[in-house]
């Protein structure tokens, strides 16, 4: 019996690709997005079921798992991978934009983990694999309330492993790089357009625009490639493994975040992100 995953944020990017990928290699996959009308991207399979989950609603995400089970049996593996960044001035956030942030990158995948819990559980094994982001690892300049879900996403993921390891179920965190090829930035893009502008910060905004300009340029061409075969890997390589950190361009800085003391960690960060601005 061919494995099943279950995908959410299949209407572009690293969700599309990895459905058309695990298609590939044989797999079922129940394709989920908000909107059931954005399947350009995705292969025309018969092992592609797609179907409505909004991450958002918990009965959409009920239902979604329910009509997957029922059109392929079980679901092996769960990918959370819906999620936006909110960019921008932290003081320029409402209270609301901020709650929307976790609303979807944190509280998203708590829903959706904890409605298929139970089946992993009755099953005795799953995989669920939470696409993160190196700001996940690292609180970037203008990045601070994207990562700080990132964070959360992380902290969550390391400590549900335990509790779910004594149960035969795994869990995974994928830390891509900057991927310009995906519908990242141009939600990047239409969310920050919602934020009050502050003139004291122009400056910064200035300097970090071009610092997230030249980063741009050092991002991996093949980062969607890349951050897919990761999530590939993590399904299926049976390790306890919890990080991965597919792309190039944010090695150096995972590396002082996790390789060396705090003190040098923060003079490498400091002379990435705040030389600019002093
Ligand atoms: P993308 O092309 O914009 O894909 C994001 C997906 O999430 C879209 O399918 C979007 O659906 C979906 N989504 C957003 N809100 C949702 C909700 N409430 N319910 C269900 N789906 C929702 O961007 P991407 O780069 O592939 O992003 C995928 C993941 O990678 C995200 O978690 C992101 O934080 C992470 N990531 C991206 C990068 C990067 O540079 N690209 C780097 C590190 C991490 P709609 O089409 O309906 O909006």
């Amino acid at each position: 019996m061919n494995k099943t995953v279950l995908i959410t944020g299949t209407s572009s990017g690293f969700g599309a690709s990895a459905a058309n990928f695990f298609t590939q290699k044989g797999w079922n996959v129940i394709a989920t997005m908000r909107d059931t009308g954005k399947t350009s991207s995705l292969r025309n399979s018969e092992n592609i079921f797609v179907t409505k989950l909004d991450v958002e609603d918990t009965a959409s995400i009920q239902s979604a798992i329910d009509a997957g089970i029922k059109r392929f049996g079980k679901i092996d593996v769960l990918v959370n991978n819906a999620g936006y960044g909110l960019f921008g001035i932290f003081e320029s956030a409402s209270r609301q934009a901020i709650q929307n942030q976790f609303a979807v990158n944190v509280f998203g995948a708590m829903d959706v983990t904890r409605a298929i819990l139970p089946y992993f559980r009755e099953n005795k094994s799953g995989v669920i694999i939470n696409v993160s982001s190196g700001a996940g690892a690292i609180g970037f300049p203008m990045a601070s309330i994207y990562s700080a879900s990132k964070f959360a996403l992380e902290g969550w993921s390391e400590g549900l492993r335990y509790e779910l390891a004594s149960l035969g179920i795994k869990v995974k965190v994928i830390e891509p790089g900057g991927a310009t090829q995906t519908g990242f930035l141009n939600r990047v893009g239409g969310e920050s357009t919602g934020l009050q502008l502050i003139n004291d910060y122009l400056p910064f905004l200035e300097q970090t625009g071009k610092m997230f300009q030249s980063m741009a340029s050092t991002s991996d061409i093949d980062a969607v490639e890349k951050v897919v075969s990761a999530i590939y890997k993590a399904a299926i390589d049976d390790s306890t493994r919890l990080r991965y950190s597919p792309t190039e361009d944010i090695q150096p800085i995972l590396n002082a975040r996790r390789s060396s003391s705090e003190e040098a960690y923060q003079q490498f960060t400091d002379s990435i992100f705040t030389q600019a601005n002093s």
